[in-house]
Parts: C-alpha cells; sequence; structure tokens
C-alpha cells in the first residue's frame, strides 16, 4: 500500500460521508445537536482540499495532514477525536513510501489509542470506540487467517456490529450521555460513521484491485499472441 491507497481511501471516504451526511445529522438529532453528519462532511471536504495541494506526500504525511485539516476545520467533539486518529495513524505509518497489512494494523492501533486518550471513552460507553475497537480487533483476527482483503472485510463486518450494538446502550461519554436513560434505543451517530470509515477502507480495496485487473495482467507468458 502507498500515498495513492490512502488517497483512495479518503476520496471513497469522503463519498460514503456525503451519502450518509443527512442520516449522521439524524441519529444526531436523536441523542446529540443534528450536526454529525454536516461535521464529518465538512471535515472531509476540507481533507480532500488539502489532500489536492499535497502530490509529493507520503501516506504517513497525507493522513497527518488530513488529521490537522479535521482538527482544524472540524468542531465539536468528533473533530479532535477523528483529528487525533488521523495524526495517529500517519505517525505510526511513517516516512516510508509503503506500508504492509502489519503497518496498517499498527496505524488503526495508533488511531484508537488516539481517540481513548482524548475522549477517556471504553467500550460499551455507546461511542466511536464501540466501532473502532472491535473493528481493529477483527481486523487482527482476519489478518492472522487471511489476506488483507479478509482482514478488511472482518474489520468492516465487525465495526458495523459494533455500531448497530450500541443501540441498547446508555451514554456514558460526550453529549449524548446529559440525556442519561433517554440515550438508550438510539444508534450512535460517531460509531456509525467509525463503521462507515472501516467500509470505506474495504471499498477502496476492491476498486484497487478491480484496477488492477482491468490494467491486464503483471506477466508475460510469452506465447503466440
Ligand atoms: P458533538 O457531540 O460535539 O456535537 P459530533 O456530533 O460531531 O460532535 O460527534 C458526536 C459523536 O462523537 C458521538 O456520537 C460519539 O460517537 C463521539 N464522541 C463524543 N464524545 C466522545 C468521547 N469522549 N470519546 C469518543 N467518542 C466520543
Ligand atoms: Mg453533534
Amino acid at each position: 500500500m502507498d500515498a495513492a491507497c490512502v488517497r483512495r481511501w479518503l476520496e471513497v471516504a469522503a463519498a460514503r460521508i456525503e451519502a450518509e451526511r443527512n442520516y449522521l445529522t439524524q441519529l444526531d438529532a436523536a441523542i446529540g445537536d443534528a450536526d454529525h453528519g454536516t461535521n464529518m462532511h465538512r471535515g472531509f471536504t476540507a481533507v480532500l482540499a488539502r489532500a489536492g495541494t499535497l502530490d509529493e506526500a507520503g501516506p504517513g504525511q497525507l493522513l497527518i495532514q488530513a488529521g490537522r485539516t479535521f482538527v482544524s476545520i472540524v468542531g465539536g467533539a468528533a473533530g479532535p477525536l477523528y483529528g487525533t486518529a488521523f495524526i495517529q495513524a500517519g505517525q505510526a505509518l511513517g516516512d516510508g513510501d509503503a506500508f504492509g497489512p502489519k503497518r496498517l494494523v499498527e496505524a488503526i492501533r495508533a488511531a484508537l489509542a488516539g481517540v481513548q486518550r482524548v475522549g477517556a471513552a471504553v467500550e460499551g460507553d455507546k461511542t466511536m470506540v464501540d466501532a473502532l475497537a472491535p473493528g481493529l480487533a477483527a481486523f487482527e483476527e482476519g489478518l492472522r487467517n487471511g489476506t488483507l482483503e479478509t482482514g478488511v472485510r472482518a474489520a468492516r463486518v465487525a465495526a458495523m456490529e459494533g455500531m448497530r450494538a450500541t443501540i441498547p446502550l446508555q451514554a456514558r461519554k460526550g453529549r449524548a450521555s446529559y440525556l442519561g436513560p433517554r440515550s438508550v434505543g438510539h444508534q450512535d451517530p460517531g460509531a456509525t460513521s467509525s463503521a462507515l470509515l472501516f467500509a470505506a477502507m474495504e471499498d477502496a480495496l476492491v476498486a484497487q484491485r478491480s484496477q488492477r485487473l482491468a490494467a491486464g495482467p503483471t506477466y508475460e507468458l510469452g506465447g503466440p499472441r
């Protein structure tokens, strides 16, 4: 994987967020202040604009700049939390031009650690951590037993399960916690956007593979044509 992969992920994520912007805002209207879709959309629009000015950036630097953009553009809880996550992930990727699946695990682990350092939420608090943590665990497990693609698919499935599992929970962090027991019965908006970010990883990877297939074989059999 390289900077082009990170760019593709950012682009797919931005498109998914745009498509689900109203849904994310509706979820936030139920247990928050109805701005999560708007926040995420504003953030990703700015991230894509910034990425467009960074032709020479490596994968780590791209994520770091995406994170800084998020922190400076997006207010509320999600801005600093996702911003920190992207910065930490970028730092974990380092200065290299390419990275493998193990480094990607490290990056997601660093992102989750950053979110938990800033937001102090644990699993079960009804936050983005409830999608990120199971997503990371399933990614590691999927990689152990298969390929990058099986890992990413397992991560998306687990993150979406974690997202849905926030419905019966009572929020203990963030704005939704002010509602106390009235936060029960609603899906957490941040867990939903986190699951979308895992889904975007899977889609970006599949898109890359089909582009490779369309470009034709990488080998030369040497037989008659
Ligand atoms: P705000 O709550 O400031 O309006 P957003 O609506 O953009 O910000 O984001 C809300 C989401 O942020 C929540 O659904 C939750 O997933 C996440 N969140 C809030 N507080 C925390 C926290 N302390 N740790 C992790 N995630 C949090
Ligand atoms: Mg909100």
